[in-house]
Parts: C-alpha cells; sequence; structure tokens
C-alpha cells in the first residue's frame, strides 16, 4: 500500500516533538523510526498514525502517553515502541509479563456495600472492540457502520431487566442529548485532546450512539473512544450488584457476537485491546462518585491517599472535568496486571478507607498523609 511519505526518507518526516512530556517521545528514538517507518499493518496502519497525537502541543501540566493504536495488530508489528510505552505507562509491564485471564464472579467480592451516606453512585465500564476492524483514530466510514450494526444487534437481544434499545446521537434532539449528559449515562462531546488529536472525532457524530435499558443501568456507547464502551451504574452504594449485572450484560454480549462470528480484539499477553494503550488488559474502571467535603478541602491529602491506594480522582463531569460540591469520581487508577474481580475489590476496600479518613475528619481528628514511598509502591 502505497502512502504519500513513500517517496521521502524517515529522517525528513521525523516528527519535532514539542516536549519532553510524550512517553512515546522518550521511547522513539529516530533509529526506531527509520526501521518502522514505511511499516504497515494489515489493514494499512502506520506508525505516523499512530504517534500523531504525540506529536501535538499537549496542555502545560500534561504527561501524554502521546500513542493510540489505530488497529489490534499495532501492538505487535509496533511493539518495539508499543511494549517500552505499555512498561512505563502502566509502571511496570514489561514483555515478559501477561495479563490474567478474566474473573467477572461478582459473588467473589466483599464488602461491595458501600456506605450511601459518602457515596452517591457506583458505575463499572469496560471497553470492547470488534476484532478485524480499525480502532476509532484509523476506522473508516464502512467499519464504523458494520461495528454499530454488530453491537447493536448483540445488545438488542438482550431480554429480562437488561431488554434496552439503541439512540443514535442523530435521532436525538439537543435536549435529549443534554438531559443524558447531565445524568452522567452519556459521553462528553470531544472536545478532549485524545479524542481531537487521534483522528478519532471525524465524522462526528455519525454512527455513534448510547444503547440502554429501560431502568438505564446497563448501557453501552458506540464509536466513541472505543467501538464499544460498556457500563453498569446506578444510584447508592451496591457495587456488588453493579459489578454483578454488568459482567451478566457484558458475557451475554460476547455470547450473542460469537454466535454471529465475531470476537473481542485479544491478545494472549496484553488481555482486551483498546484504541489507548491506557485502556488494555481488562479496560475496567470500577467507579464511585462520592461525596468528601473535608478531604476536599485538603487536596495534598486526598490526592496522597488516593495515590497510595492506586486510586484516581476525577472531576464530577468525569475526565478533566471540575468538581462540584466535593463530589469526586473515585476509580482504580490501573487496568492491566490484575483480573476484573481484583480492580473492583480494589476500589471497593479502596472507597472504604476514605470513608474512614473522611469520618475521623468529621470528628477533627488528625490524618497522617501517606510517606513518598507508600505512594509510589
Ligand atoms: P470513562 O472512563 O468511562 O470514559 P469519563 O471520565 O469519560 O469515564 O466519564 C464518563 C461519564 O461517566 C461522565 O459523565 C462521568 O461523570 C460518569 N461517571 C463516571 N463514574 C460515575 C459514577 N460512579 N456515577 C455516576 N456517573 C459516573
Ligand atoms: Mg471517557
Amino acid at each position: 500500500m502505497a502512502t504519500n511519505t513513500s517517496k521521502y526518507d524517515a529522517e525528513s518526516n521525523f516528527p519535532d516533538f514539542y516536549t519532553q512530556r510524550s512517553m512515546t517521545e522518550s521511547h522513539l528514538p529516530l533509529s526506531l523510526y527509520k526501521k518502522l517507518f514505511h511499516v504497515q499493518t494489515p489493514l494499512g496502519v502506520t506508525l505516523d498514525k499512530c504517534i500523531q497525537i504525540g506529536c501535538e502541543q499537549p496542555k502545560p501540566d500534561e504527561k501524554l502517553i502521546g500513542l493510540v493504536a489505530g488497529d489490534e495488530y499495532c501492538y505487535d508489528v509496533f511493539s518495539e515502541l508499543f511494549d517500552p510505552v505499555i512498561n512505563e505507562y502502566h509502571m511496570g509491564f514489561g514483555p515478559e509479563e501477561s495479563h490474567p485471564a478474566p474473573d467477572l464472579d461478582a459473588s467473589k467480592l466483599t464488602n461491595g456495600l458501600l456506605d450511601a451516606k459518602y457515596v452517591k453512585s457506583c458505575r463499572v465500564r469496560t471497553a470492547r472492540n470488534l476484532s478485524g476492524v480499525a480502532l476509532p483514530p484509523c476506522v473508516c466510514r464502512a467499519e464504523r457502520r458494520l461495528v454499530e450494526q454488530v453491537f447493536t444487534s448483540a445488545l438488542n437481544n438482550l431480554g429480562g431487566d437488561l431488554k434496552g434499545q439503541y439512540y443514535p446521537l442523530t435521532k436525538l434532539t439537543k435536549e435529549q442529548e443534554e438531559s443524558l449528559r447531565n445524568d452522567h449515562f452519556l459521553f462528553q462531546k470531544p472536545i478532549s485532546h485524545i479524542l481531537n488529536n487521534s483522528g478519532a472525532c471525524r465524522d462526528w457524530p455519525t454512527n455513534r450512539g448510547i444503547w440502554h435499558n429501560d431502568k438505564k443501568n446497563f448501557l453501552a456507547w458506540l464509536n466513541e473512544e472505543d467501538h464499544c464502551r460498556i457500563m453498569a451504574m446506578e444510584k447508592g452504594g451496591d457495587m456488588k450488584g453493579v459489578f454483578e449485572r454488568f459482567a451478566r450484560g457484558l458475557l451475554e454480549v460476547e455470547a450473542m457476537m460469537k454466535k454471529e462470528g465475531h470476537k473481542f480484539q485479544w491478545s494472549p499477553r496484553l488481555g482486551y485491546l483498546s484504541a489507548c494503550p491506557s485502556n488494555i488488559g481488562t479496560g475496567l474502571r470500577c467507579s464511585v462518585h462520592m461525596r468528601l467535603e473535608n478531604l476536599g478541602k485538603r487536596e495534598d491529602l486526598f490526592k496522597g491517599i488516593c495515590k497510595s491506594m492506586h486510586l484516581d480522582k476525577r472531576g464530577t463531569g468525569g475526565e478533566n472535568t471540575e468538581t462540584v460540591d466535593f463530589t469526586y469520581d473515585i476509580s482504580n487508577e490501573k487496568r492491566v496486571k490484575h483480573t476484573e474481580v481484583e480492580f473492583v475489590q480494589e476500589v471497593i476496600d479502596g472507597v472504604n478507607k476514605l470513608i474512614e479518613i473522611e469520618k475521623k475528619l468529621e470528628r477533627g481528628e488528625e490524618v497522617a498523609a501517606p510517606t513518598q514511598q507508600q505512594q509510589t509502591k
């Protein structure tokens, strides 16, 4: 497959990286770029498409991965770049290590009913992509239509409490769209750096949409950052119940797709594959919305405690949003090397610990900040 760079050498096309803040930049010397410059995956994805996002100027405090996969084959074909970036981002996931087999057995969870005085809602989501089809940064229109059709027909087969229907973005009114977003059911508009600069927003909003059951507690996003994001959520603190429904729906969708001859993108070493290397492995983000007024007023302490328990703290509207009324989105920081059940248990234990600390602060007791060592273990 010829590209417009065919007649140039790698040196003349090597990016002028903007900063020292992208992981891709630190793992892509000219020698490696030269080696991979003319290489293409079976779907025609080049290294340049994968690193484009790392060639844009990041926001001042952003540490970028700077790399996306244009298709599932990139992880192998460009492994000399993907492996070290994955190893750095996931803080130790070298080529000799493997992600474990999935474990979606909710019965193994303990203490899964969280205190609803603090925990306002629970959510578990994962990313799943259709094998043989390019990922959003490089997907073509025909492939996007295929993704929409394959996932919606599997989802439309769900019955009982999971029975639901698909709402394409193009058919929703502005009001309906806003209301779904305000209630945290729908993905944000693609203003974020990652989506835009990777090319994942081309043709927006065509073939994007949300599928949900009647109760809006089992949902799927189509053709956003991945082919499909599947999630369960509900108000209150029943994380075990949310994970049980998530696992049941996910397995049913997978079985229905299998029947039609489709499978998810998956690698024996890396687990499930995603457009962003940060979401490989389980692809799972288990989160609560919780109100922590006292911890919220102690920014450094809060940050250190989250870090020491491998928890990520986001704003009330999700990634890159502000916090409203001390309500935080707390989730597992990592996605690889542990099973789904283990990550959910980690969040449950971490949230219970945060509640304990918040109660201490309410009583006016002092709380020691975790040491630097505790924060990096
Ligand atoms: P994701 O990793 O799923 O893409 P984002 O940070 O982009 O997460 O957030 C997506 C949406 O999900 C946002 O509206 C966010 O507020 C919402 N959300 C995340 N966790 C929860 C939760 N526990 N309860 C309610 N809404 C949530
Ligand atoms: Mg998101």
